[in-house]
Formats: C-alpha cells, sequence, structure tokens
C-alpha cells in the first residue's frame, strides 16, 4: 500500500489549536497548572469539547458506565481500529499529557474523513488515568479490564478534595456505577489498539528522533527495605562499637546501580525515599527505610534484580550484624505490544521520511490494561527535556503531526 502523505502543517495547526484550547481557563482549576480530574466542570468541559469536535465529523459519542468517552463511526460491536489516551492531568499537570493522546486521535478521525479512506474507528478518552481525583492510577481503563472490584469501587475510593466516595461522586455526575462491569464491552470489535502519548523522558530528544514506536511497556516492583541497627551517641561511640544502618544503605544503593547495569535489558533501579530515625545530626541511627523502584520491560530480569538486591541487603546487614526486612509494596508484570501493530508502526513511521526509533515505555499507560483482551502498541511524540506532569511540560505540534501521519498508515495497512 502506497504511503499516504498527510499535510502536515495543517494537522500540526489544529492540534496546535486544540491543545492551546484545552489549556484555557475552562479547561483547568488553576491559574498556572492544567489540573483537571474525573466528574469535575473543567473535565466535563474538556469532555463536551472532544465530543462536540467528534459529532461534527460524524461520530457517535457515548460513555462507559463511569464516564470514559467512546466515540465511534461504525455501529456498536462492529470491528473497528481503537485510537485514544486520557484527558485528565496531574495535579500540577500540562498541557500535553494525555491529551495530546485524544488530540491526535481526533485529527486522525478528522483525516480519515477528509481523505475518504473509510478506516473503521473507535476513539477512546479513558476517565481519571493519572489518579488525581480519586488517588487511583489508570482507574476507567481499569475498570473496563475488570481489573478492580466492586467493593473497591463502593467502599475504597474517595475523592481527594472532599473524602467523598467514588461511586456517590460518578452517580452524582450522571453515570451509572452500578453497571461498571459492561465497561468492558467497549473493547467488543475493536481489532487494535494504538495510544499516542508524549514520551515523558528524553530520549527522544536526546537521540534526535520525532517519533518513538513503543514494543513494550515496563513492568515495575516496588518495596521498601527496612534496615535496624543501634541508635548511639555519634561523638562518645568509637566506629568498632556501632550498628549504623546508614552504612548497609549506603552498599545497598550503589550494589542497585551496579545490578540495574549488569542485568541489561533496559533494567532501571532507583532508590527515590531514604528515611532515617531518629534524624539528628549528633546521633547514630537506629533504623533507616528505603524504597525500591525497579522496573524494565523483561520480568525475569528487572525481578532478578530484585532478589539479588534483597539478597544482598540481608548479606550486608548480617556481616555488620544488623538486620533488614523487606516488604514488598506491589508489582506489575511488562506488558508487551503487539508485533503486527508494532512492525506496521515501524514501516509507516519509516515511511514518513522522519527519524524515528524503537523503544519501551518506563512509565504506565492506560494501553496495559487495553492489551488485556486486544492487540496494542503506542506512539511517542518527543516532549521537551523530557519534562511531564509539570506545567514546564513542551511538545511540539509538528512532531505530533509525523505521529499522526505514521498511525493513520499504520491503521490503513492493518485494515487493509
Ligand atoms: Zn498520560
Amino acid at each position: 500500500m502506497e504511503h499516504l502523505r498527510i499535510d502536515r502543517q495543517r494537522t500540526a495547526a489544529r492540534i496546535g489549536r486544540d491543545i492551546e484550547t484545552l489549556s484555557g481557563p475552562a479547561h483547568t482549576r488553576d491559574a498556572v497548572a492544567i489540573r483537571r480530574y474525573a466528574y469535575t466542570p473543567e473535565y466535563a468541559a474538556t469532555d463536551a469539547y472532544f465530543a462536540r469536535e467528534l459529532e461534527a465529523i460524524g461520530f457517535t459519542v457515548e460513555h462507559d458506565p463511569v464516564g470514559t468517552l467512546v466515540a465511534r463511526n461504525v455501529p456498536k460491536g462492529m470491528p473497528a481500529f481503537g485510537i485514544g489516551s486520557h484527558c485528565d492531568s496531574n495535579r500540577n499537570g500540562g498541557k500535553w499529557d494525555g491529551t495530546l493522546g485524544v488530540v491526535m486521535a481526533l485529527e486522525l478521525c478528522r483525516l480519515n474523513g477528509e481523505h475518504g479512506l473509510g478506516l473503521p474507528l473507535q476513539l477512546i478518552s479513558f476517565l481519571e488515568e493519572e489518579g488525581s481525583g480519586f488517588g487511583q492510577m489508570l482507574l476507567g481503563s481499569r475498570i473496563m479490564a475488570q481489573r478492580a472490584t466492586e467493593e473497591q469501587l463502593r467502599e475504597s475510593m474517595f475523592e481527594l478534595d472532599t473524602g467523598r466516595p467514588f461511586w456517590e461522586t460518578a452517580v452524582a455526575a450522571g453515570y451509572e456505577p452500578a453497571r461498571w462491569r459492561e465497561s468492558q464491552r467497549v473493547l467488543d470489535g475493536l481489532i487494535g489498539w494504538i495510544e499516542p502519548h508524549i514520551e515523558q523522558a528524553r530520549v527522544l530528544q536526546d537521540t534526535g528522533n520525532r517519533v518513538g514506536v513503543v514494543n513494550a511497556i515496563a513492568g515495575y516492583v516496588h518495596a521498601d527495605v527496612h534496615v535496624h541497627g543501634r541508635d548511639d551517641h555519634a561523638g562518645a561511640t568509637p566506629m568498632d562499637f556501632r550498628l549504623d544502618p546508614t552504612t548497609v544503605v549506603a552498599e545497598c544503593v550503589l550494589e542497585l546501580e551496579r545490578l540495574a547495569r549488569a542485568a541489561g535489558n533496559a533494567t532501571v533501579g532507583t532508590v527515590g525515599e531514604i528515611e532515617v530515625h531518629p534524624s539528628l545530626i549528633n546521633a547514630i541511627a537506629r533504623d533507616v527505610r528505603f524504597s525500591l523502584d525497579i522496573r524494565g520491560p523483561r520480568d525475569e530480569a528487572y525481578l532478578g534484580v530484585f532478589r539479588d538486591i534483597s539478597a544482598f541487603a540481608h548479606e550486608r546487614a548480617a556481616a555488620r550484624g544488623m538486620t533488614v526486612d523487606v516488604v514488598e509494596r506491589q508489582r506489575n508484570p511488562a506488558t508487551p505490544m503487539d508485533a503486527a501493530i508494532v512492525a506496521a508502526l515501524e514501516a509507516a513511521a519509516a515511511a514518513t521520511g522522519e527519524p524515528v526509533l524503537t523503544m519501551h515505555s518506563g512509565a504506565a499507560h492506560d494501553t496495559m490494561c487495553v492489551a488485556d483482551s486486544v492487540p496494542t502498541a503506542m506512539v511517542f511524540v518527543p516532549c521537551k527535556d523530557g519534562i511531564s506532569h509539570s506545567p514546564a511540560e513542551d511538545a511540539q505540534p509538528e512532531d505530533a503531526a509525523v505521529a499522526v501521519e505514521a498511525i493513520l498508515n499504520a491503521i490503513r495497512a492493518l485494515v487493509a
């Protein structure tokens, strides 16, 4: 199939206009940052903007039982190709995270009509991806994938600002959370799914690439390591008489760096929190807690690092006469993307003539939940200096236009 070249300037202009409109005062509750989350008037206004634009080009717009927007140009249940992202924001967010993906999906729907391509499309804008309304990340897509329970939805989710239960807030907004299980039906008939998103790291920018084709979303394990020592006087206690847990922490931080590098496979390991008790300049610490965030696109690789750093912590603490506890908080497996969709995206992206990189996503996305039942992939747009979840977040509509051209051509090839 011959590569279809779009009018990138016109597409970039429309994407830029959509993004600017959606960062106006009606769409955020903060003067500087973008702040909008599920069931707020700012979110409803944003949702309504997409609904209006999609209806204007002949799409039928509905919402799932909790408020995820679903628009299609073919009858419900008929085969269609899915595209979209989320349009809620972090509490101190920028214009691009999530929203750009929905804007790009909208633009793709416009181009489908303008070029008379007749592609069967279904756009989804997921509710509450960032967890800024109810503290629950990927909430809309988890509900759709049935990765939540009714008990959780009814009893353990509360609006962060008001304390009001999620269930009650959804009902007050006009939705029917009691029918949440039916949300899964949205995925019926989807023959594939592509989520465009800003990269949220600096790989594309620093390697001079304009499009990222995502072949996997990293899995992760989160844990805490507690090191137990003895609090003694920092001046009166000679070096040979100490049980100082900070020494074990120091060894572990460096060993984690070594292990993550040695594991390869894009494995990363981070100690992001260190809590020292009692935290006094003139006292040897009694206990230290440090966190582990270990991720990668290969489960064996990053889980191996977790196993090895846990063993290392025990061994080094024992060698120094101390003990450790390793307490896991959460783990989520890596999500490989569909090989056929990735290949179609790579071919279409290469045909744009622009520099393209195949990469994995270190961050979590709604696509992880869609991937349970639909062949999926993602496409990344470079963002300035890798900054996201910040009002300083920035990206170029011109780069997004190249990605839209690639996605449009990939879908043409996949649907044919
Ligand atoms: Zn996002």
